[in-house]
């Protein structure tokens, strides 16, 4: 299988997922969309009102307002992939609850091996505990840690950003330095990657004079 087949195997299966009690009570889940390979994977927390509708994530207000950021940093809502740590919506948007995280971990883990992006972003606490855990994004938030093969940025959810004013700067700047941190992700990992083994090159031949 290729890395979109792989992905459409995933939101196939999410869609028919029975595994934790949220499927009772959505009406499309939400298996997460974006090019299969995208350097940047955004994570959210989980499907809102209009996701649920429509089966699609970040569609409603915060979905605008992260539209909005990606813009700022010269980035395409086509350009990057966008999902969620839970994909079905948990009824009236309550916190996702610790069994239903694990739950669904599962599909997020493979679609993040699939696709093995350069840069995760963690939008919220949800989805900041599953690399950060017991950390605090007032003191990460817009920070790049190295993961493994890859790199995390934790930062503010979009919603909370539309909600608390206070939040906007930060969100801001750390969007407007994302094209920045992707170049330093490119060239690091560029750096570490696997050694390529160089095949012994031809000796240049003598021209004969003679
Ligand atoms: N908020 C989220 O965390 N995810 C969505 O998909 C929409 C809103
Ligand atoms: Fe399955 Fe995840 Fe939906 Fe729970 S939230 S039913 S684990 S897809």
């Amino acid at each position: 299988m290729n890395v979109e087949e792989t992905l459409a195997q995933i939101s196939k299966e999410v869609s028919t997922c029975q595994k934790c009690a949220l499927y009772h009570s959505r009406k499309l889940a939400v298996p997460g969309e974006g090019p299969a390979n995208s350097e940047i994977m955004f994570i959210g927390e989980g499907p809102g009102f209009h996701e649920n509708e429509q089966g699609r994530p970040f569609v409603g207000a915060a979905g605008n307002f992260l539209n909005e950021l990606l813009a700022q940093a010269g980035l395409k809502r086509t350009d990057v992939w966008i999902g969620n740590v839970v994909k079905c919506r948990p009824p009236g948007n309550r916190d996702p609850l610790p069994e239903e995280l694990s739950a669904c971990d599962g599909y997020l883990e493979r679609q993040i091996a699939a696709i093995n992006p350069k840069i995760v972003i963690t939008l919220g606490r949800f989805s900041m505990g599953k690399y950060l855990p017991g950390a605090k994004i007032s003191s990460v938030h817009g920070q790049m840690r190295r993961v493994g093969d890859r790199f995390v940025i934790a930062m503010f959810h979009p919603a909370a950003a539309l909600h608390q004013a206070a939040l906007r700067p930060s969100i801001l700047k750390d969007f407007s330095l994302l094209p920045n941190m992707l170049e330093q992700a490119r060239a690091a990992l560029k750096r570490s990657g696997p050694v390529k083994v160089e095949e012994p090159k031809e000796e240049p031949k003598q021209l004969s004079l003679f």
